[in-house]
């Protein structure tokens, strides 16, 4: 297979043994040989954001996959890998035993379409979805946002002390 393109994804879940459920998912997505999972971030412990209170914190990760697959046919894919895992769509931002979000290209394109927004819309706005990214791809670029790790680095910074008040 000539895998010309890569995507960054991100893995995540809060119920059941999400690690495992994530090898899991990898193994499946790579079943046919036309996905290779080829870097994989460490997981991180985030609380729950947005969504029903009292859902259990999420292991969030990204992934870098290597494809010839388009961006719709590849959200298709962890679609399906998402359902083999046992999710189910019934509580928005509720927990999840798995969730496989498309986030970027490397080659920069964009979609627009009914079913897939890409770059992710809120990739540059979340930690947790940044943090893992910047582990295995520091050097993409989100089209008009910036390199992801500048902006991993400027949403991991502390505020900066507010300016005195003058009385
Ligand atoms: P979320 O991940 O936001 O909690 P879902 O995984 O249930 O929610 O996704 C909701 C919808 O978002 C899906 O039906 C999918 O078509 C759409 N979507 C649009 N852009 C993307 C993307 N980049 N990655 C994943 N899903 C996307
Ligand atoms: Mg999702």
């Amino acid at each position: 297979m000539a895998a010309d393109h890569r995507f960054a994804v991100a893995v995540g879940g809060n119920r059941g043994e999400v690690a495992a459920t994530l090898n899991w998912a990898a193994a499946l997505l790579e079943a046919d040989g036309l996905v290779r999972v080829t870097i994989r971030s460490s997981l991180h412990r985030t609380a729950a954001v947005g969504g029903p209170m009292g859902q259990g914190d999420f292991l969030n990760g990204a992934w870098v996959v290597t494809t010839d697959f388009g961006p719709h046919q590849l959200l298709h894919r962890l679609q399906a890998v998402e359902t083999a895992c046992g999710r189910t769509r019934t509580i928005t931002w509720g927990p999840r035993t798995c969730d496989l979000d498309l986030l970027l290209a490397e080659d920069g394109r964009i979609c627009a379409s009914s079913v897939l927004t890409l770059p992710h819309p809120r990739l540059h706005l979340r930690a947790f979805v940044l943090a893992p990214l910047a582990e295995i791809a520091p050097d993409w670029r989100i089209p008009g946002v910036g390199q992801v790790s500048q902006l991993a680095a400027a949403l991991a910074a502390p505020l900066s002390s507010p300016a005195p008040v003058k009385a």
